[in-house]
């Protein structure tokens, strides 16, 4: 029988199948030996060996369509990335680190602020400044009251979407308004002890099914909140690759393979003077360089 591999926990997965029943098995040997671990999110092949009780062994993974390393899940298309408008305000130097690890994984990214009800029209416009410019589709919306959610539902159907952010900003309440269910899936309550303790929270796939139809099928990854990213093979060197607005900028810098930070006639600088580069962005950018400047090599 072929299914979904919903959650991971404790040597354990949870599978679901295409008449949505869920069974609980163990990969075999087979897939330690090819050092290949099944990730949430794949599809694979399993044998059932108890229908009663929903058990059964994972015989094979489906051929993957990608894999990310952080959150480590497999098969999917985007991610949405949320933040607040306020409440608490958007940490710049956190958002940045993620858009950098999903251009890494090559993941188109969407931006999604939340709690657009209790924000000003200027803080919307400084947010949307900031990373409309750079590429990325800049959504606001406001679960509470229900707005933008029609815009962010058309931009999830049909596909597989990792939703991430910090805590606080409204990630399970926008999950709830997607897959109802959500909390009756995973049991309230463990939900709520898991979120206790960050560390054991599990990526978790949820199916959309209001999304979904015939083939079109519709899924969300719920990943752990996360409070600091690691850049790996980020340095100071290619740091700028992932400012992609500063480009433009870059012939008019006077030393070749400047860093834009304390070089003389710098093309990103003079933009930024003239308002065409965004302050937030720059001074992301300036922190995450001191940042991987002053960061310890690992041994
Ligand atoms: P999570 O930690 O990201 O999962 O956030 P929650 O969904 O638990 O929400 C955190 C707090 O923000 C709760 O008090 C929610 O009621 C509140 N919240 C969520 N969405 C909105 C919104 O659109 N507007 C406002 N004003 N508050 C919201
Ligand atoms: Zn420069």
């Amino acid at each position: 029988m072929q299914g979904k591999i919903i959650k991971g926990i404790a040597g354990f997965y949870y599978i679901e199948t295409h008449d949505a029943r869920i069974y609980e098995c163990k990969a075999k040997g087979i897939f330690r030996k090819d050092n290949v671990k099944p990730l949430v999110g794949d599809n694979v092949m399993i044998d059932i060996i108890d229908e009663e009780n929903k058990k059964g062994n994972i015989t094979e993974i489906l051929p993957r369509k990608n894999r990310l390393l952080r959150p480590p899940v497999a098969n999917v298309d985007q991610a949405v990335i949320l933040f607040a408008i306020v409440k608490p305000d958007p940490n710049y130097n956190l958002l940045d680190r993620f858009l950098i690890m999903m251009r890494q994984q090559n993941l188109p990214v969407i931006i999604c602020f939340n709690k657009q009800d209790i924000a000003t029209q200027e803080e919307q416009q400084e947010l949307y400044n900031a990373y409309e410019k750079c590429g990325y589709k800049v959504l606001f919306i406001s679960v509470k009251e229900e707005k933008g959610l029609d815009e962010l539902k058309e931009l999830l159907r049909g596909k597989t979407t990792t939703l991430a952010g910090p805590s606080g900003v409204g990630k399970s309440s926008l999950l709830n308004k997607l897959v109802p269910d959500a909390l009756m899936q995973t049991g309230e309550l463990s939900r709520k002890i898991d979120r206790g303790k960050n560390t054991t929270r599990h990526s978790e796939l949820f199916y959309v099914s209001e999304l979904s139809q015939g083939d079109e099928e519709t899924y969300l990854f719920d990943t752990p909140g996360f409070t600091s990213l690691n850049l790996n093979d980020v340095t100071t060197d290619n740091l700028m690759q992932y400012y992609p607005e500063f480009e433009e900028f870059e012939p008019e810098c006077r030393f070749g393979g400047c860093s834009h930070i304390a070089e003389p006639d710098c093309g990103v600088k003079n933009a930024l003077s003239e308002g065409k580069i965004s302050a937030v962005r720059y001074e992301n950018y300036k922190i995450i360089y001191e940042d991987l400047k002053n960061a310890r090599p690992d041994y």
